[in-house]
């Protein structure tokens, strides 16, 4: 019996992915995606759903294919949720108007309550329902730049004011990125089984970014840094650069092995080694 404990706790420190995972269940759609002039996103017929699980307890939500033109092949942006004894860990948290599906399908899988929120940036497809979750009693942890995009929005592209934030939204515990240690957690939980570090990143995708790591796992939530489908968008508005997602890329190409689980925020779940045709297009655009 000692054997086999020592045998299951040596393998979890070496960060071993459990056999079998990671599970893929709903691909995001293929396409092609067409929508006629004035199309309206049917918000009420999106479906929130676990389209794959990384490890027994940490499940990813995407949204379904085809209704929404901003995100044609999944709605929305990925959020994970890491969830058991100790509650539940959510990564982003989908597009405002699907809050309470996005609550339901957690609910479908676990009853432990809702207690930590990381925000990868400030995009609304992984910010929206900020508020709705912290109402369900999660703490919210970002970048301190991410909480400042969010109180001081830049005007809208017609030069009118951007409204005000909803107070419940806005980010509660904050760190910062710092250039002397690219890579180091800001955060670490220890929570369910799994070490989980909020690793903040330099300006690229937009000034407050952070990636997430989950090391028993060996899966790394990349957001927006990477997209497979499209041209890479550095959101300039908000602080991003495309040289700053070049190195936010090399980084990642550092921290992961190879067969780490990259965690888009859009697109297909990827390993480092898919990084390298993406990171030519980044240094062409910058050529
Ligand atoms: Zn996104």
């Amino acid at each position: 019996m000692r054997k086999i404990v020592l045998f299951v706790l040596a393998a979890a420190a070496l960060g071993a992915q459990q056999a079998g995972y990671p599970i893929e269940i709903v691909p995001p759609g293929k396409g092609p995606f067409t929508f006629p002039a004035g199309y309206q996103t049917p918000w009420d017929k999106i479906q929130i759903m676990v389209t794959s699980k990384m490890s027994p307890n940490l499940f990813v939500l995407h949204g379904s294919e085809g209704l929404d033109p901003a995100h044609p092949d999944a709605s929305g942006g990925r959020a994970m949720a890491l969830f058991g004894p100790d509650g539940v860990l959510l990564v982003d948290t989908e597009n405002r108007q699907v809050a309470d599906k996005t609550l339901q399908t957690i609910r479908s899988f676990t009853n432990a309550p809702l207690r930590i929120l990381v925000n990868t940036h400030i995009h609304p497809d992984h910010t929206g329902a900020n508020a709705f979750f912290a109402k369900q009693g999660a703490l919210i942890f970002a970048q301190d730049d991410l909480r400042n995009e969010m109180l001081r929005p830049p005007p809208r592209p017609d030069g009118t004011p951007a409204p005000a934030p909803e107070v419940a939204a806005v980010p509660v515990v904050t760190y910062k990125y710092n250039a002397g240690a690219p890579g180091q957690p800001a955060v670490t939980f220890n929570m369910n089984g799994e070490t989980v570090d909020f690793i903040p990143m330099m300006p690229s995708h937009t000034a407050g970014d952070t990636i997430v790591r989950f090391r028993n796992a060996n899966v790394i939530y990349i957001e927006d840094f990477y997209r497979n489908f499209g041209y890479p968008f550095a959101d300039q508005n908000n602080g991003g650069s495309i040289k700053g997602m070049l190195d936010a890329v090399d980084l990642i190409e550092k921290l992961a092995d190879a067969k780490t689980t990259l965690v888009p925020g859009h697109g297909t779940l990827v390993k480092k080694q898919d990084l390298l045709a993406y990171r030519a297009m980044l240094v062409d655009m910058l050529a």
